[in-house]
């Protein structure tokens, strides 16, 4: 197979990486069943970064076959929690002792800067890696207590042989969120990481063969989702499919999963997250994070808080200062120092986030503030606050997934719940209040998995994250997760009785 070897030289980073580009399954990089290849982009260029092995729908085959092997007898309960347990750290250690490099191919690829692809995605997938690395030799069940004639207890059993298919905002650290749990319970896994950002995965894929897992254990199949997302969510010898990304390719996967063997499905899905900021918050901190809220990863995040609802009390001076916070946003090269945002990860998602700008302005919101456009040929888009927007408009109900928000006035408690809430989503929502009592009572009636009381998008690997209406089904991170990878056995042992 192809090798990709890269010599980074941007001011925040100089170093070099080679990896192989093929699909990785039983342990080996192969070609894909057709021999075909595909384009990786660099999103701040436009221009070709490398070609890589394109999966189909035989590949996952072969993946299955040789991932239900490796269930049957090297993993699954053929391997013990401290076995499981001490690969997933020798993942971590090699993914530490690589960071760098990790983070400059997520920021080759993806277009976030380097600074935050270091920072955030790479230490926080190596802390998820080691976090369940813990939890590896801690699946327990319970015992029951029934009656004096029996002995009751539960195992958490692995499902078997599990598909992951993951999007492009955080490709490496969506990646893990998957394998983590997966693997510390004792499943063995078919990834397909997306097509627009396939590069972190490849090179994981090495990291992990170095760490000495089985083979079969983890294989990663890069293609188009339409061919080899929808071969894993209908295929009869996968057992489960946990899913990240659209709401309406969701809802695909549930189809695919329903109508071939009832697979479990876990879904991560979309957002449309209110940030509340009440006339008694600290406007300084509400400002800061209602702007990282926003434009943390160019917008191109789940939870991000692209509704802001603001007192009316307040509005006119909170819009002065999130404006002025947001034109000081340095947009450019994500390896130049002191950049803070990159372009939009591809042309397809340039081309749908500037469609809903033009549709904000065609329904008549106003654009109270957008940058000057930047001439170049990457997907570069300046962050865009619109105001004096109606309840109806596509900017305040749609999923943008990109640097642009709406600031809209509220009275009171109930006009911003009923308002907050009125959306399919239901993933994250932010309340600022100094006032603990107006704080919580506001966060117990929002309908939201996550809520951030006084900050923003903040993640820890033990507190869950997911969503709930259409933002998803189940949860991500800390202990909940394990619950996506195992399967509950109850065993009921009888001592004297006889019927
Ligand atoms: P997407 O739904 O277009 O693609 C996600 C993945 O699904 C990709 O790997 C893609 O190839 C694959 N896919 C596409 N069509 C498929 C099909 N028919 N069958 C099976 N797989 C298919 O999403 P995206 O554009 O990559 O990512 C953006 C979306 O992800 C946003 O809606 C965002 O909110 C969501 N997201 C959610 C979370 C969360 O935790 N809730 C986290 C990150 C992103």
């Amino acid at each position: 197979m192809s090798i990709f070897s890269y010599k980074f030289s941007g001011e925040v980073w100089q170093g070099e990486t080679a990896f192989n580009t093929g699909l990785f399954i039983d342990g080996e990089f192969c070609y894909g069943a057709n021999g075909a290849t595909m384009d990786v982009l660099n999103p701040t260029t436009g221009k070709l970064i490398t070609k890589i092995a394109q999966g189909t729908a035989s590949d996952v085959d072969v993946a299955v076959k040789a991932a239900r092997k490796a269930f049957e007898t090297t993993w699954g309960l053929n391997a013990s929690g401290s076995e499981r347990a001490a690969l997933l750290r020798k993942l971590a250690e090699l993914m530490d002792l690589h960071k760098e490099e990790l983070a400059a191919i997520e920021a080759l690829d993806n277009g976030k800067t380097f600074d935050c692809a270091l920072s955030i995605d790479v230490t926080v997938a190596s802390e998820t890696i080691k976090y369940y690395s813990g939890w590896a030799d801690k699946i327990t069940g319970q015992t029951l207590e029934t009656n004096e004639n029996k002995f009751c207890y539960t195992r958490h059993e692995p499902i078997g042989v599990v598909g992951q298919i993951i999007p492009w905002n955080f490709p490496l650290l969506m990646m893990t969120w998957k394998i983590a749990p997966a693997l510390a319970t004792g499943n063995c896994v078919i990834l397909k990481p997306s097509e627009f950002t396939p590069l972190t995965a490849l090179r994981m894929a090495s990291l992990i063969e170095e760490a000495g897992f089985p083979a079969g254990v983890v294989n990663i199949i890069v293609g188009h989702g339409d061919i080899v997302g929808s071969a894993i969510s209908g295929h009869m010898g996968i057992d489960k499919v946990a899913f990240t990304g659209s709401t309406a390719v969701g809802r695909k996967i549930m189809d695919a999963a329903a109508k071939s063997n009832i697979k479990g499905v876990t879904l991560e899905l979309g957002g449309k997250s209110p940030t509340i900021v009440f006339d008694d918050a600290d406007l300084e901190q509400a400002v800061g994070f209602a702007a990282y809220g926003i434009f943390f990863n160019n917008g191109q995040a789940c939870a991000a808080g692209s509704r802001i609802f603001v007192q009316e009390g307040i509005y006119d001076e909170f819009l002065e200062r999130f404006t002025a916070r947001t034109k000081s946003t340095v947009i450019g090269d994500p390896f130049t120092k002191g950049v803070a945002q990159g372009p939009l990860v591809s042309k397809p998602h340039f081309d749908r986030v500037m469609g809903y700008i033009n549709s904000g302005i065609e329904q008549g919101a106003t654009v109270h503030y957008s940058g000057e456009e930047k001439k170049s040929d990457g997907y570069f888009i300046q962050p865009t606050i619109f105001t004096d927007t109606t309840p109806d408009m596509k900017i305040v109900q749609e999923e943008i997934f990109g640097p642009v928000v709406v600031i809209i006035k509220f009275k009171d408690e109930d006009d911003v719940v009923r308002q907050a809430n009125e959306t399919v989503y239901g993933l994250a929502a932010v309340v600022f209040s100094q006032n603990i009592t107006r704080a919580l009572e506001t966060t117990h009636r929002l309908k939201a998995g996550t809520v951030w009381v006084n900050c923003a998008n903040q993640l820890h690997v033990n507190v869950p994250f997911g969503g709930y209406k259409q933002s998803g089904i189940g949860r991500e991170l800390g202990e909940y997760a394990l619950h996506n990878y195992t399967n509950v056995k109850s065993v009921q042992v009888n001592f004297r009785y006889k019927p």
